[in-house]
């Protein structure tokens, strides 16, 4: 393995839990639906609505939301009463408010790997949301630089890595989603760590059967990473070794993001 020097996570679902929170709004969803359509009928619709709505809205809870609303309608045939808009605006407000639930060993895994690496967050969603769930999570210390992208592609990586000077061997990402963490790092020549959680949501279900795994490494838990690193000198005064691209855009690109995202670090630690 070459010499890698920034590793990026992954939030939802690889520091912290979020995809049962998602099914379990999804299942009151249901009940409250079950006077106008079976489950199955419901729950195709909203997959083909989130789908639909992605593009439109992003990820997040509001883009959720705005797709439970938009479901409801339909299978409903538009009989769908205010209370119940309200009571599924409820459900929203309670998820954007719900404790951020740190998965098992998550923080030891960063206290260890932040003597040696310069360590990112690369998620997705919606801006304010994973602003508040990074700062409830108490982890934004360990990380050089937050980015919050609207989506997870070849294309996201590749300026984020080129804003951070970054080369894609000295790179990896490290997730529970093949499709968002995996996939695109390993095709620009990163390198990718699979953590797989036990639910995943449909939009991030990739067949994986026709791809060669030896292209990334799969560990059944967080905690297993920094024993498949190779051994580091750590290095002291982490702010001072920092590299320097890691702080700011590079000149002459049009691109403030390193700045608010560093500006988010500091305001979050
Ligand atoms: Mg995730």
């Amino acid at each position: 393995m070459e010499r890698i020097r920034v590793i990026a996570f992954d939030a939802d679902d690889t520091m912290w839990v979020n995809e049962p929170m998602f099914r379990s709004v999804k299942a009151e969803f249901m009940a409250l639906l079950e006077k106008y359509a079976d489950t199955g009928t419901i729950q195709e619709r909203l997959i083909a609505v989130e789908r639909e709505n992605i593009g439109v809205f992003g990820y997040g809870v509001k883009g959720f939301l705005l797709s439970l609303i938009e479901t409801a309608a339909q299978v409903s045939r538009e009989r769908l009463s205010g209370a119940d808009i309200q009571k599924l605006i409820g459900l929203g407000k309670e998820m954007l408010a719900s404790p951020v639930e740190l998965l098992d060993g998550v923080e030891p895994v960063l206290e260890t790997l932040c003597r040696s690496y310069t360590l990112m967050i690369i998620t997705k969603g919606d801006l304010l949301d994973q602003e508040s769930k990074i700062a409830r999570s108490n982890l934004a210390p360990y990380f050089d630089g937050i980015e919050i992208l609207s989506e997870k592609d070849e294309a996201a990586y590749d300026r984020v890595l080129s804003t951070h000077g970054i080369h894609p061997r000295e790179f990896m990402m490290v997730g529970n989603s093949l499709r968002s963490d995996v996939l695109p790092v390993v095709n620009l020549g990163g390198h990718a760590v699979h953590v797989p959680f036990a639910t995943t949501w449909a939009h991030e279900q990739v067949a994986v059967s026709a791809m060669d795994q030896s292209m990334w490494l799969t560990l059944s838990s967080l905690g297993e990473l920094p024993a498949c690193l190779p051994r580091q000198e750590p290095y002291f005064g982490r702010e001072n070794a920092m590299p320097e691209k890691m702080l700011g855009a590079r000149p002459g690109r049009e691109n403030p993001r390193p700045k608010q995202t560093r500006a988010l670090a500091r305001k979050i630690s």
